[in-house]
């Protein structure tokens, strides 16, 4: 599997709270384009997502920018998100979600 089909992120307290995985720019050609639905498997089970985005000043008021997410549920801070592409039928894409040890102790 080529490095560009997988999206994989550590999830931050700020995923957590806002029950998200943050898309970073420079994977965004990963997903679908924004607002555009696609489906995501998660344990067998099928739901549909979307890439949204928010507005945010992190940089300063004088750089208004984006910063684009998925919506994920149950999402705890250190916890690892691989999302892999599966465009055999479509565009597909199946999530997995590998808790941080802490959690499953
Ligand atoms: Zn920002």
């Amino acid at each position: 599997m080529r490095p560009k089909d997988v999206y994989s992120k550590k999830i931050t307290s700020e995923e957590e709270q806002g029950g998200y995985v943050i898309v970073l720019k420079d994977r965004l050609s990963f997903f679908p384009a924004l607002g555009r639905r696609f489906q995501m498997i998660q344990n067998g089970r099928s739901r549909r997502a979307m890439l949204e985005s928010y507005p945010c000043s992190c940089r300063g008021p004088e750089l208004p920018h984006s910063h684009f997410f998925v919506r994920v549920k149950a999402l705890k801070s250190g916890d690892r998100v691989t999302v892999r592409k599966d465009s055999k039928s479509g565009p597909r894409y199946l999530l997995q979600i590998q808790m941080h040890p802490r959690r499953s102790a």
